[in-house]
C-alpha cells in the first residue's frame, strides 16, 4: 500500500478491526479536490468497505493565530461541508476557541478508525504534528504528499539551486502533470455519527466565530483576499484569462495586477499546484508567458519544498551555504549606520519611501507584489544590528502578516535574502559582504514606483480595536 512516492508510513500500528471508518486528518491540504491525501483515504476506505470520514480542526494556539489567519481558514469551510457531503462523505470541522475547549480530538477520532491519514506538509507545525500522533494512536498512520506537482521524494536529497533542480523536474513533468481524477467513495455516510465536538461554519458566522477565539485580534482580515477554493477558482480564472497571457511583462510592475497572486490559497492548500499548473497549461496563452510563470509555480516553489523536506535547518540561518556564512562572519562587525527598532519597521516608519510601501501592502492586504518582496527583506538586513536579528524579524512579520506565510517558500525566499539558492556577488560591501545587494532607488528605476505607493496609501487601513 505505500510504494507510492507520495506515500509515507508514519507508524505501522496494527488495524483496529471493529474499525467504523478511515480518518483523514486535513491540516494543510484544505480542499476536496487534486488532493493526494483524501484520494488514499478513500482508496483505504473502498478496500476495507467502509466510509471516510475527513477532520479538519483549529486550535487557538499555533504561532502567530490571529484574526486574518482564521478568517481566511473558516471562510473556506463551509463550502468543503457541502462538498464532502455531496461525495458521501463525513466532514467534521472543529474549532477550538480557548483553553476550556476540548483538546486531542484526533486521537479521540482515531479510536473507532481502522487506520489514519494525514497531510505530509515539510515545514510549520505539521512534522511536530505528525510526530505526536503516532504517539497517541494505536492505528497505522500514513502521510500523504500532495504539495507539488512532483512528488518530493522523487529527489533524494537538499538541491542546491534552481539550476540543479530545474532539470530533474523537466525530466519528471511529463510523468506527474497529469490530471488526478478523484475517487469516488463506496461506502457513502455524510451523517455518520462522530465521537467528536463541533463547529458549524456558515457564511454568516466567520466573523462572530473569530472574535471568541483566543487570539491577536490586531491582525484584521484581508479586505483583498477571501478564503475558500471557489474564491481560490475564481482568481486563478481570472488570471489564466486576463493576465497570464502577458505574465512575463506584467510580473515585474508591481501597480498594476499583473501576477496570479493565488499564493494564499496554494499555501492553505485551497488550490493544488497541480490544477493551477494544469490550469495554466491548457490556458490560450503564448508559451514563453505559461513557461514563465511554471518556472514560479514548479522549479521555485518545489525548490522551496525540497529545501524544507531536507534541511532540518530550514528554518534558521544554519541553512544556509558556506560562502554565504563566511561573507556574513567576515561583516559581522561592520558599522550599521541606519539602524531601526522593530517598531518602526514593522510601522512602516522608515526612511525609505518604497520599502514603507512593502510593508504597508503587507500590513493592510496579507501580501506583498512579488517583485518587491525581495527588496522587503533586503533592506531589513541593513537595519538590525545582527544578520540574526533580521532574520528573525522577516520572519516574524512574514508570518504574522502574511497568508501565505508559515510556508517553505516563506523560509526559502527570506533566506534567499542571505544568499540561500543565490550565488556570491561583487563588488563586495559594507554589512552585505559578498551577499546580492539591492537599493530602493535601483528597484524604483524599474517600474512605476510612485503608481505603488500611491496604490498603498489608497488601501484600507486596519480598524483600530
Ligand atoms: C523575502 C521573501 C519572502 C517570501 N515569503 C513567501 C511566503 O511567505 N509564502 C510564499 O508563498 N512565497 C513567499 N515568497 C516567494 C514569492 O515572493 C511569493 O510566492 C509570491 O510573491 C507570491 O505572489 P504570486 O502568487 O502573485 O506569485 P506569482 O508570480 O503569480 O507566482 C506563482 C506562484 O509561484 C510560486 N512562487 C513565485 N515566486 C516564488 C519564489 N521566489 N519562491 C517559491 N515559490 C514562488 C508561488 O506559489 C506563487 O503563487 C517570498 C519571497 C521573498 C523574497
Amino acid at each position: 500500500m505505500s510504494d507510492d512516492l507520495r506515500v509515507t508510513e508514519l507508524s505501522a500500528g496494527r488495524e483496529n478491526g471493529r474499525a467504523r471508518y478511515v480518518l483523514y486528518w486535513m491540516q494543510v491540504y484544505k480542499r476536496a479536490a487534486h488532493n493526494h491525501a483524501l484520494d488514499f483515504a478513500v482508496r483505504a476506505a473502498n478496500e476495507r468497505g467502509l466510509p471516510v470520514v475527513v477532520y479538519e480542526g483549529l486550535k487557538y494556539y499555533y504561532p502567530w493565530a490571529n484574526d486574518r489567519l482564521h478568517t481566511f481558514i473558516l471562510e473556506g469551510v463551509a463550502e468543503k461541508r457541502e462538498e464532502f457531503a455531496r461525495r458521501g462523505i463525513r466532514y467534521v470541522f472543529y474549532l477550538q476557541r480557548h483553553a476550556r475547549d476540548p483538546r486531542h480530538t484526533v486521537a479521540r477520532l482515531a479510536r473507532a478508525a481502522a487506520l489514519v491519514v494525514t497531510d505530509d506538509f515539510p515545514s510549520f507545525i505539521v512534522p511536530e504534528h505528525n510526530r505526536h500522533i503516532t504517539e497517541q494512536v494505536s492505528v497505522p498512520v500514513y502521510a500523504v504528499d500532495s504539495n507539488g506537482v512532483v512528488p518530493l521524494r522523487a529527489f533524494e536529497k537538499e538541491e542546491y539551486a534552481a539550476r540543479t533542480i530545474r532539470p530533474k523536474i523537466r525530466r519528471l513533468l511529463p510523468e506527474h502533470l497529469k490530471p488526478s481524477r478523484g475517487v469516488a467513495v463506496k461506502r457513502r455516510a455524510p451523517h455518520l455519527e462522530v465521537d467528536c465536538p463541533e463547529t458549524l461554519v456558515t457564511g454568516a458566522n466567520v466573523a462572530a466565530l473569530v472574535a471568541e477565539c483566543d487570539i491577536d485580534h490586531a491582525v484584521k482580515p484581508s479586505p483583498i483576499y477571501r478564503g475558500g477554493t471557489s474564491a481560490g477558482r475564481a482568481r486563478l480564472r481570472r488570471f489564466v484569462k486576463n493576465i497570464l497571457p502577458r505574465y512575463d511583462e506584467t510580473r515585474n510592475e508591481p501597480s498594476v495586477d499583473g501576477t496570479s497572486r493565488l499564493s494564499p490559497y496554494l499555501h492553505f492548500g485551497f488550490l493544488s499546484a497541480l490544477e493551477v499548473a494544469l490550469a495554466v497549461e491548457r490556458a490560450d496563452a503564448p508559451r514563453g508567458a505559461k513557461d514563465a510563470y511554471l518556472e514560479e509555480l514548479i522549479v521555485r516553489r518545489e525548490l522551496a519544498y525540497n529545501f524544507a523536506r531536507f534541511n532540518p535547518d530550514h528554518d534558521s540561518l544554519d541553512s544556509l551555504p558556506a560562502w554565504a556564512k563566511k561573507t556574513m562572519r567576515e561583516h559581522a562587525a561592520d558599522a550599521r549606520p541606519a539602524l531601526l527598532t522593530p517598531e518602526q519597521i514593522e510601522g512602516a516608519e522608515t526612511y525609505d519611501e518604497l520599502w514603507d510601501a512593502t510593508q504597508r501592502e503587507l500590513v493592510r492586504t496579507g501580501e506583498i507584489h512579488n517583485y518587491v518582496r525581495m527588496l522587503w527583506g533586503k533592506r531589513v538586513i541593513e537595519w538590525r544590528p545582527t544578520y540574526e536579528d533580521s532574520f528573525r524579524l522577516l520572519e516574524h512579520l512574514n508570518n504574522k502578516y502574511a497568508l501565505d506565510g508559515r510556508n517553505p517558500n516563506s523560509y526559502a525566499g527570506i533566506l534567499w535574502c542571505f544568499g540561500k539558492h543565490d550565488r556570491a556577488w561583487g563588488p563586495e560591501r559594507d554589512v552585505f559582504g559578498k551577499l546580492r545587494f539591492m537599493s530602493s532607488q535601483a528597484m524604483a528605476r524599474k517600474f512605476d514606483a510612485r503608481r505603488y505607493v500611491e496604490w498603498t496609501k489608497s488601501l484600507p487601513a486596519p480598524l483600530a480595536n
